[in-house]
């Protein structure tokens, strides 16, 4: 029994004549908002962001030798964002551990803020709801930045295909470069999908498409 009448008899500041959902509510019905715009307005696919295949014979030996440097340099040092969504995302952990080891690759610093990212990797089921959370983290993504979409859930829904929560393809939300099948796919199967982001990096030209562009 509270014997002090100035004493609050709630803890931690809670006003028991308030309840949380109140408190929330508003927040809530924002999100659902958002939510339902993102909804109705990510009806179309990105298309994949395509590098072209210069002409060999109109570049300069500077501009290849250039190109050669930056891409190596590009390819040599991707940072992945470190945040995952379902089930894939324990198979994306395993192959930064010793077994696999992502850093072969330099790149087993998995950042923690997309300021210092460049790659993410869509490991898990893409609801509508983490829909806006994602294009938010990948719009803070510093230039150029790729996209790897890992699973069939990523994809295209998986076993969520037109389910009304679930995305229909991470594509509708960001442009995805290199598609990693499987449910999960195993720890060297995203290894070869990253692999193939560096033979895509690799191509990438000053006189083109600026790279890693939506
Ligand atoms: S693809 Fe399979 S393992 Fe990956 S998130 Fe979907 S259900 Fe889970």
């Amino acid at each position: 029994m509270n014997m002090n009448p100035q004493e609050p008899t709630a803890p931690y500041g809670i006003d028991p004549s308030n309840p949380l959902f109140n408190v929330t509510w508003d927040m809530d019905r924002e999100e659902g908002r958002a939510v339902n715009l993102m909804k109705a307005a990510r009806t179309e696919q990105y298309p994949e962001p395509l590098v072209d295949i210069p002409d060999e014979l109109r570049r300069s030996a500077l501009v290849t030798s250039v190109d050669t440097l930056l891409n190596w340099a590009r390819k040599s040092s991707v940072f992945p964002l470190q945040f995952g969504l379902a089930c894939c995302v324990f198979e994306m952990i395993a192959t930064a551990m010793s077994r696999f080891d992502i850093s072969r690759f330099g790149m087993e610093a998995f950042r923690a803020t997309p300021r210092q990212a460049d790659l993410m990797i869509v490991a898990g089921t893409v609801t509508w709801k983490m829909a806006v959370p994602l294009r938010r983290l990948f719009d803070q993504m510093s230039e150029p930045k790729w996209v790897i979409s890992m699973g069939v859930c990523a994809t295209s829904g998986g076993p969520y295909y037109q389910s009304y929560s679930v995305v229909p393809g991470v594509n509708h939300i960001v442009p995805v470069d290199v598609y990693v099948p499987g449910c999960p796919p195993r720890p060297d199967a995203l290894l070869y999908g990253i692999m193939q982001l560096h033979e895509k990096v690799k191509r990438y030209t000053l006189t083109h498409t600026p790279a890693g562009q939506e």
